[in-house]
Formats: structure tokens, C-alpha cells, sequence
């Protein structure tokens, strides 16, 4: 059987085809600038043979009108020679989507309907950025794959299990009850992944785990016998860390002076905090790769901003041992989690209260898969785990056919 998992945004779309049982990765691919003259596909066909064989990549640029037209010349590179790997749109059984927002209503993966459908528009003013563009992805996907059973896997799914006094904000009780102002928590399927993976390596299914998501948007979660307990993005995925260019924890009183005393507008305001702010703000550049070659070269803004976003991680390390009674292991993930060492060394550095130790010549070597940092004696564990969530977001879906 083959499984399509798409991830629908404004103006892309990123996709990966899985043969199944096998979880085998046939080919990915990400579709740009849906909407220009000139948008760009980047289509890659894995060797099954050998998964380690670089993949064969086809590029193009072309006229693309919108998201259809994407998608159909996606078809075509699955179906057509040299790309072909499936004979019709037809080999595809099911179309796993990525949906950013899935409020309470959707608390893990669902087979979509119209009336799954209708919920997913009601949450599009809880999600105004994300959960319009997934689901055009779906009204798309519908057309262009019409014999395929659908499925949607929310990114907030995983955060359902927080109890009431996690998830709840001190405000007015109209505010969450009418208005649904609460946390909610993202990227859930990345968590749920990686926090899956770290339990059935230590082999402890009620493992206590606190999952730290650092790529472009940052998030960690406390998770424990699989279930998140708290997260660090909130009602958006604004609140919490640190990221590439949001700024997270802020006094809500810094945005009352912005758009008071200071003359923000509203919409200044949310470009400011989430493309402006966090590393960005505080340093010109949001890749941590060039922040890091800043800091080699003893740029002293570049200093600060790794400090500052090391410190906000150790404080949630510190908040969510509490959170969890304890802690068996914490892991990293993400493009930043799985490749920049000296992130790592900073958030792990004075924690020996916490039970944590790094072994600092694992942590600088570069290894693919599932590693472990630590030192032998340590009493947690700090894993490397790189996260797959096209994989999850598959398995999800292969998980709800009857057996
Ligand atoms: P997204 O959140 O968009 O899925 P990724 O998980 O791919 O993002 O992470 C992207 C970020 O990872 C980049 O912006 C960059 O800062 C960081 N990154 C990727 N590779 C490296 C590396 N080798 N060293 C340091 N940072 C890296």
C-alpha cells in the first residue's frame, strides 16, 4: 500500500510517498512559490535498494496558478518516467495532512469528513496563518486523489492530554469557555515521535521525557508514559522558547506598551514578535549556523543570544522536572537540536542537580540516527533523536485502517 503525506502551506506544499507495512520512504519532494510564474519543484526518488544511495532529484521551475495545479504536476513526477514510482493516482490509498490547529475538538488523527471538514474551517480564526492553506491541501488532495481515503493529523493533537491547570490561563473563565483562549501546544507530531522513540530505546514505556523541538519554531514538552503533561507554545505557537525569528515568553505588558505609549499597530505588532524577534531580533540572522559562525568570529551579540536561548531551555528543563517528579532522559531535536553541539553543551552545562552530564566528545561527533550523549554514569539520559514527522504523520494514518 502507499501512503502520501502532505503538508500544505500558503504558498508550498512538502510531501513524501511511503510504501507500507515497510515504512519505506519512496520519494519527497516540496513544491515553492504556488502561485507565481516561477515556482519551483524539488522532486527527490530514494534508492530502496540501499537507503543509504544519495537520492535522484529532479528540479523544475514552472508556471504554477495555485495549489491544483501543484499538486497534478506532483502526479506526474510520481507517475512518469524517469520519476515514476506509482502507475496512477490510483496506488495511493491514503493522503495523510498535516493541520496545524485541531482545537479540542481532535485529540489524535482522524479519517477526514465533511463534518471534520467543518470543524477544521470553524478553527481557522484559532489558526488564521496555518489551518487555511491545510485545508486547501485536503480540497485539493480530494480532487487529485479521489480514490484515497483522507486523514488529518493535528499538530496540537499530542497536547490534549494536559491536565485543566496546565492548559488554562488566569483569565476570566468566559475567555476560555466562549472564546477558547487556552494552551494549546504544537508540534505535536514531532513530540509524540521522538518521545516514542526515546521510551522504546531505554525500554522504560512510562518513561519521564522532556522533548526539546528546536528548529526554525521551538517547543519542548514534558511527556511521560507517552502522554504530554506540559508544553511551551501556548494558545499560538508564539509562547515559550526562543526561536529562529519569534520571540516567545513575554510580558504581555511589553505589548500594551508597544501598542499604547509606543504607536504599534495591531498587525506591527504580530510581524515584530514572530518575524522579528527572537535570534533575529537579537542578532541580524535567524540560521543558527550563521549565528554560530558570528559567535566564532567573537561577535558579541551572537554571545548573548546563544546565552539567552540556552537560559530559556534550562528553565523549562528546570519547570517540567518538576512537572514530570523526576526526569529519565531529555532529548533533542530539529535541525538545531540534531546538529548544533554547542547549543547542546550550553543547555546541559551546571545541571548536575538535575542528573545530567554530557560527554562532550560524543556530543561534537556528527552521527546519523538515535544517539546518546551522555556520560556511562549519568543518572539521565540525553538523546539525539532526529525527528521524522512525515513518518509519524503516516504511521497515524496506517494506524487508523482496520487491521
Ligand atoms: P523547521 O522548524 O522549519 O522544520 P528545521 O527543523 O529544519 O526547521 O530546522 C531549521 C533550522 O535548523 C535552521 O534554521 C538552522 O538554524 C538549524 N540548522 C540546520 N542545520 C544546522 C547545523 N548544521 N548547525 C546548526 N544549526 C542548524
Amino acid at each position: 500500500m502507499n501512503i502520501f503525506v502532505i503538508n500544505s502551506g500558503s504558498s508550498s506544499i512538502k510531501y513524501q510517498l511511503f510504501h507500507w507495512p515497510a515504512e519505506q520512504p519512496v520519494c519527497s519532494g516540496l513544491v515553492e512559490r504556488v502561485g507565481s510564474a516561477q515556482a519551483t519543484i524539488t522532486h527527490k526518488v530514494f534508492d530502496a535498494q540501499s537507503p543509504a544511495t544519495p537520492p535522484v532529484e529532479t528540479q523544475l521551475t514552472l508556471p504554477l496558478p495555485d495549489h491544483e495545479a501543484g499538486l497534478l504536476e506532483v502526479v506526474r513526477l510520481l507517475t512518469a518516467a524517469p520519476s515514476g514510482v506509482i502507475q496512477d493516482p490510483a496506488d495511493i490509498a491514503l493522503v495523510g495532512h498535516r493541520v496545524v490547529h485541531g482545537g479540542e475538538t481532535f485529540a489524535a488523527a482522524t479519517l477526514i469528513t465533511p463534518a471534520v471538514k467543518a470543524e477544521i474551517r470553524r478553527l481557522f480564526s484559532l489558526a488564521p496563518l496555518h489551518n487555511p492553506a491545510n485545508y486547501l491541501g485536503i480540497e485539493v488532495a480530494e480532487r487529485v486523489f479521489p480514490l484515497a481515503q483522507q486523514v488529518a493529523v493535528f499538530d496540537t493533537a499530542f497536547h490534549q492530554t494536559l491536565p485543566e491547570y496546565a492548559f488554562r490561563y488566569a483569565l476570566p473563565t468566559p475567555l476560555y469557555t466562549e472564546q477558547r483562549i487556552r494552551k494549546y501546544g504544537f508540534h505535536g507530531t514531532s513530540h509524540q515521535y521522538v518521545a516514542a522513540q526515546a521510551a522504546a530505546y531505554l525500554g522504560q514505556p512510562e518513561a519521564r521525557l522532556i522533548t526539546i523541538h528546536l528548529g526554525n519554531g521551538c517547543s519542548m514538552a514534558a511527556v511521560r508514559g507517552g502522554q504530554s503533561l506540559d508544553t511551551s507554545m501556548g494558545f499560538s505557537p508564539l509562547a515559550g522558547l526562543v526561536m529562529g525569528t519569534r520571540s516567545g515568553d513575554l510580558d504581555p505588558s511589553v505589548l500594551l506598551h508597544l501598542l499604547g505609549p509606543l504607536g504599534y499597530s495591531v498587525e506591527q505588532v504580530n510581524t515584530l514578535l514572530n518575524k522579528e524577534s527572537g535570534m533575529l531580533g537579537l542578532t541580524g540572522a535567524n540560521d543558527m549556523r550563521d549565528i554560530s559562525a558570528a559567535l566564532a568570529a567573537g561577535d558579541a551579540r551572537a554571545a548573548l543570544a546563544y546565552d539567552l536561548y540556552a537560559y530559556r531551555i534550562r528553565q523549562y528543563i528546570g519547570a517540567y522536572a518538576a512537572v514530570l517528579n523526576g526526569l529519565d532522559a531529555i532529548v533533542f531535536t530539529a535541525g538545531v537540536g540534531e546538529n548544533d553541539a554547542l547549543v547542546r553543551t550550553r543547555v546541559c552545562q551546571h545541571m548536575e542537580f538535575f542528573g545530567l552530564a554530557l560527554d562532550e566528545s560524543k556530543n561534537q561527533q556528527r552521527l546519523p540516527g538515535l544517539r546518546e550523549l551522555n556520560t556511562p554514569e549519568a543518572r539521565v539520559k540525553i538523546l539525539v533523536i532526529p525527528t521524522n514527522e512525515e513518518l509519524e504523520i503516516a504511521r497515524q494514518c496506517a494506524a487508523l485502517l482496520p487491521a
